[in-house]
């Protein structure tokens, strides 16, 4: 373990000739003048100065030497389509949908929101943002109406690229009506949709707003846009999170910093090389699709394999079958999807040729020792479980292969990456917890190149949600408990706020409460993440109803249950539907009106509550366990 402990101890100690020295991996076309300026904490900016363009990294840069390999490989099991784009090829689409959004008025600073599943146009439209400076903002396709709207006002893009429809399970689910929905609420009127025609519903276009791609792609096929050089500090794109209100916070990049530290990220922690191809199973809505679906490989010169589909269709082999055939180096997944690949024929592992493959990573959820260990000993491939969030762009506790080999542990996304300064803290006393002692994961600032710069818009937000958490200590708080053990290697523990994790969807709790008291039969609402076999977590809620006497009328249940369900799906979409809507008379309280949470879970899982001194009610419990 010495070498990686050394390498972690110059990023921290000598953090800026460490990072002067990774930015050699990308092209600066003005270079900067300063490393780091952290005059104004916690706001860190890197590379000051220099001029560069996330596009041009990852398409044009690799133009002359790469120019007819493959760069992004589409597959769909939803379609039945794939689609290799060389680098070549890759750089034309990009070109056409900049010039696409440059003749519909977008400049640098303008906001693109792209509502998008996984298809390759995602991607074009991701990186065409890129080149001409303009922030794109992707919203995950399976959000609802409601979700898409809070992003709409708050991004105000000029421009919305969408489609007719993405698919699940081989059916279609229609994009548009969402779209239009969402657009009639939000107090923000794009100037123009544009709109990729899959042909899989119909569409309505609004005229006047409403532009079919396709004529426009092919006018402008043959464009070349020129690329705008932009300050390592301006802003990439914003994403969207969930926090502890009903909010979604938007987490804003930078766009040097971000390619420096992605680009190291690819050799140090995935182990790959330009020509090598990488395959991330995450949906471009979430970080992972942003970091490691499309920017992470292309600015390092690695193909990436883009999947619409599902882990089990057309068969439990499928993740396989396409690593067999592109000869995927690295695989990225969620614990979930392993979880799930578990319950089918184990001979399903063995059908193909994996020997490209060198390791699988995991991340976006805790990993379970045994699912692990299954997929690790069923592969004899190294599993690698990788800590990090939304807000830091990549990760910050992990194996790191590309630095050294060292022996990983289930349950342990092992340890801190190179410039992550991270600790475990306690919250009482804001001082370090010594090893084996639950704390607060927490980063000592300034934060690494490529973490979140600020919450767009809203640098006061940004202060006060992750730098306040510690008595007379600036430090940044990523809202997970964990430990240190005695040789160094690391814990997550699980939350501290009121933040679910869903087969890897970070969910607020707060958002879903929300819109069950949106129904008119109900006063009130908790809803809580429960302990769930296959999905990590899954959201369970109790709500209070204004008359509780009609739930005497026969089915009465059932059908506010289904009611309060469908008001869910449509407001925050499929994702944040609960497992149970049950029905109490009032919710278990403290005194000064907090809802004790972590007692109802405890009752949902069969636990024992724990202390509760503070209750308000004590019969309020009695009718969550009744009701369970
Ligand atoms: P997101 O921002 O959606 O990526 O969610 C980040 C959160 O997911 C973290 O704060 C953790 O609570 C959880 N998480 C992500 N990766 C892991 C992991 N490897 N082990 C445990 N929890 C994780």
């Amino acid at each position: 373990m010495q070498k990686v402990r050394e390498f972690h101890r110059q990023s921290i100690q000598d953090r800026e000739a460490f990072w002067a020295h990774e930015a050699q991996r990308i092209h600066w076309e003005t270079p900067f003048t300063q490393v780091l300026d952290y005059s104004r904490p916690p706001f860190a900016r890197w590379f000051v100065g220099g001029k560069t363009n996330l596009c041009y990294n990852a398409v044009d840069r690799w133009l002359d030497t790469q120019g007819d390999q493959p760069a992004l490989i589409w597959v769909s099991t939803e379609v039945d389509q794939e689609i290799v784009y060389t680098r070549a090829d890759l750089s034309r689409e990009v070109n056409a949908a900049a010039a696409t959004l440059q003749e519909l008025g977008v400049v640098q600073g303008d906001r693109v929101l792209i509502y998008l599943p996984m298809i390759p146009q995602a991607a074009f439209f991701m990186l065409a943002c890129a080149r001409l400076g303009a922030i794109h903002s992707v919203v995950f396709g399976g959000f609802a109406a409601h979700n898409l709207a809070q992003r709409i006002d708050d991004a105000q893009p000029r421009v919305i690229v969408s489609t007719d429809a993405g698919s699940r399970g081989g059916r279609p689910i229609a994009y548009k009506p969402l779209l239009d929905q969402a657009i009639a609420q939000s107090s923000h009127a794009p100037e123009r949709v544009v709109l990729v025609n899959r042909g899989l519903a119909p569409m309505d276009l609004t005229a006047g707003r409403d532009l079919d791609y396709a004529p426009l792609r092919a006018r402008h096929l043959d464009a070349l846009v020129p690329v705008v050089w932009l300050e390592s500090n301006e802003p990439s794109y914003i994403l969207y999170t969930s926090g502890t209100t009903g909010n979604p916070k938007g987490v804003q990049r930078d766009v040097g910093g971000y390619a420096v530290a992605l680009c190291a990220s690819m050799e140090y922690i995935y182990g790959g090389k330009p020509g090598d191809v990488y395959f991330s199973s995450s949906d471009v809505g979430w970080v992972v699709g942003h970091s490691y679906v499309v920017y992470g490989p292309l600015l390092n010169g690695q193909a990436t394999v883009m999947y619409e589909g599902t882990p089990v269709r057309p068969d439990a082999a499928i993740l396989w079958r396409i690593i067999e055939t592109y000869r995927v180096n690295a695989l990225f997944s969620a614990p979930t999807a392993i979880r799930v690949l578990k319950k089918h024929d184990p001979a399903l592992l063995h059908r193909h040729d994996l020997s490209s493959l060198d390791r699988i990573y995991l991340a976006g959820e805790p990993l379970d020792e045994l699912t692990g260990q299954w997929l690790s000993e069923a592969l004899g491939k190294p599993v690698i479980d990788n800590y990090w969030q939304t807000e830091t762009g990549w990760p910050i506790l992990s194996a790191q292969p590309g630095v050294e080999e060292v022996p990983t542990r289930f349950g342990s996304p092992s340890f801190p990456v190179y410039g992550y300064d991270a600790r475990v803290i306690d919250e009482a006393t804001g001082q370090d917890c010594g090893p084996n002692q639950k704390g607060v994961v927490a980063i000592e600032p300034p934060l690494p190149p490529g973490a979140m710069s600020t919450i767009w818009g809203n640098d006061e937000r940004f202060v006060r949600t992750y730098f306040q958490s510690f008595p007379g200590r600036l430090c940044y708080s990523t809202s997970d408990w964990g430990l240190v053990d005695d040789d160094g290697y690391w814990y997550i523990l699980g939350r501290t706020d009121d933040v679910i994790n869903v087969a890897g969807h970070r969910l607020g709790t707060r958002e879903i409460e929300e819109s069950v008291n949106t129904h008119p039969a109900v006063a009130e609402s908790a809803v809580v993440g429960v302990a769930d076999q296959l999905k990590g977590q899954e959201a369970m809620a109790f709500a209070v109803l204004r008359n509780p006497a009609v739930l005497d009328e026969s089915g009465a249940r059932d059908r506010l249950e289904a009611e309060i369900k469908r008001v869910i799906e449509q407001r925050n979409g499929a994702v944040a539907r609960p497992a149970r809507i049950l029905f109490v008379n009032s919710l278990p309280k403290t005194r000064s009106g907090k809802v004790l949470r972590r007692a109802i879970v405890a009752l949902c899982e069969g636990r024992d509550p724990g202390d509760l001194t503070t209750i308000e009610d004590p019969g309020a419990l009695d009718q969550i366990r009744d009701a369970l």
